[in-house]
């Protein structure tokens, strides 16, 4: 059987002209796993529209189209275009478990939740010709899944091929994330068993890794057998986690140990009636400082994740976020406008109080405002996100940032993450273009190598001139 898997991209993604880097960082290990349930018979065409240009000339029998918000109007489009040709069409992802009946009459079956156990029953019943429309998850568990098919990823046209997730969802649940919708009726957090985890680990090529968990430090059990099974694989790696999480035990000391050099936290907001008001009650109390002291004394870098137009926010809260990351040294931030995705709670609550402007979904991309707005009017919004971005990536706020560190060595590998990652946008666009992006890698993995701490050292940072 001829089988074409898509994940489309939106209109940004794939200009001739300019391609964030972004866009190109991880491969869709979501379709490679689902394709480890077809047949080694199959003929399985995996393309990824973000990083290639789509073939919609042939004629599969089947064709499955991962929706996420912002390219749902294209990933329809693609449907229609293929189902107009006679194809079988099936869609599944975020956004068709969000809205199941928007996404309906552009597919031949839709998946809604995931689909370990719900897409090998639909293969059992596309063979014997009884597909169903719908086809809901059941059980949640990943005791039994194949190893993902990533002989279909295209390696060389990502920046972090060895992109890897033992688990699913998350143990916590904030009113504007998605995880909620999309396993609700069953179980939002489950692991892998740790033997199968290590395994897939093993069979990934280099040193460097970047997990795309949700929360990879969210079970304790697991994730100290995962970082005491990873301690001796000489891997580097990339993860997310809460700031309760690094607070609590010993969890984060083993994950250094074991190799992370590099981690993703939602702060979201420095206000805590924000907190309380988004259901983000694990952040609550929390001591942001210590966890980055803590973070930083083990040398692992800071990505730190903020939203702005809670409704607590005012105009002062852009100026206050930016200078409080610069004073914290974190790396890299990551800035969003508040978007309320369909399903989740904050999309109820605005419906009901009938703040949603409109469902132009590809608007959906956390840079535009897409509600209406308390605390500050839309305008400031968008104009104080756009400036936090400039103003936390300006030369001065890497330099400020980096020297931070009490390590030499720390403040420079700071300094070349966050001059690399935002300062060289006409490299990475090269290097994109000429599908040169994987040799990339080997400086990235230099780059997060490990941070030795001398304590007999008094070696107080700046390998810098002081500025104002
Ligand atoms: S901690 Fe992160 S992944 Fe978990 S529910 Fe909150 S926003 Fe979602």
């Amino acid at each position: 059987m001829k089988i074409k898997m898509i994940l489309p991209a939106l209109t940004e993604a794939k200009s001739p002209y300019w391609r964030p880097i972004k866009y190109s960082l991880f491969p869709p290990l979501g379709l490679a796993t689902l394709a480890a349930y077809c047949s080694p018979d199959d003929e399985i065409d995996l393309q990824d529209e973000h990083v290639e240009v789509l073939n919609t000339d042939d004629h599969p029998d089947l064709v499955l189209i991962q929706v996420y918000i912002t390219n749902a109007f294209r990933a329809y489009a693609i449907a229609d275009a293929y189902r107009a040709k006679g194809c079988y069409v099936c869609l599944g992802g975020l956004h068709v478990t969000s809205l199941p009946d928007e996404a309906m009459p552009h597919a031949d079956s839709i998946f809604i939740g995931p689909g370990e156990d719900s897409f090998p029953q639909f293969l059992k019943d596309f063979r014997k010709k009884e597909p169903k429309k719908i086809y809901r998850n059941q059980e949640r568990t990943l005791d039994a899944i194949p190893p993902v098919r990533r002989d279909l990823i295209k390696r060389s046209h990502y920046l972090v091929p060895n992109s890897i997730v033992v688990s699913r969802g998350c143990p916590h649940h904030c009113d504007f994330c998605y995880k909620d919708a999309f396993f609700e009726g069953g179980k939002s957090f489950y692991t892998q068993k740790v033997d199968a985890a290590l395994a897939e680990i093993d069979r990934l090529p280099g040193r460097h890794l970047y997990f795309l968990d949700d929360h990879l430090l969210g079970n304790n059990r697991f994730a100290t057998a995962l970082f005491d099974g990873m301690k001796g694989m000489n891997r580097v790696f990339q993860g997310a986690s809460t700031v309760d999480a690094i607070l609590r035990g010993d969890l984060i000391e083993k994950a250094a140990a074991a190799g992370m050099r590099s981690v993703f936290i939602g702060f979201e907001t420095l206000n805590s009636n924000n907190l309380s008001q988004s259901n983000k009650t694990q952040n609550l109390g929390r001591d942001y400082n210590a966890a980055i002291k803590r973070l930083h004394d083990l040398g692992i870098m800071i990505n730190g994740s903020f939203v702005f137009g809670l409704d607590d926010d005012d105009e002062t809260v852009f100026d206050r976020t930016v200078e409080w990351a610069v004073k914290q040294a974190l790396t890299t931030c990551t800035y969003h406008i508040l978007t309320p995705y369909p399903g989740t709670r904050l999309f109820k609550d605005m419906e009901r109080e009938d703040r949603i402007l409109h469902h132009e979904w590809d608007k959906y991309d956390t840079r535009q405002v897409v509600y209406k707005t308390k605390g500050l009017s839309a305008e400031a919004l968008k104009k104080g996100y756009d400036k936090a971005y400039t103003d936390f990536y300006s030369w001065k706020n890497v330099y400020l940032a980096s020297i931070q560190h009490d390590s030499l060595k720390h403040a420079i590998k700071h300094f070349c993450y966050a001059g690399g990652w935002k300062k060289f946008e006409p490299l990475w666009n090269f290097m994109i273009k000429t599908k040169g992006l994987n040799a990339m890698l080997p400086l990235l993995e230099s780059i997060l190598s490990k941070v030795k701490k001398d304590p007999k050292s008094n070696e107080s940072v700046s390998p810098f001139p002081a500025i104002a």
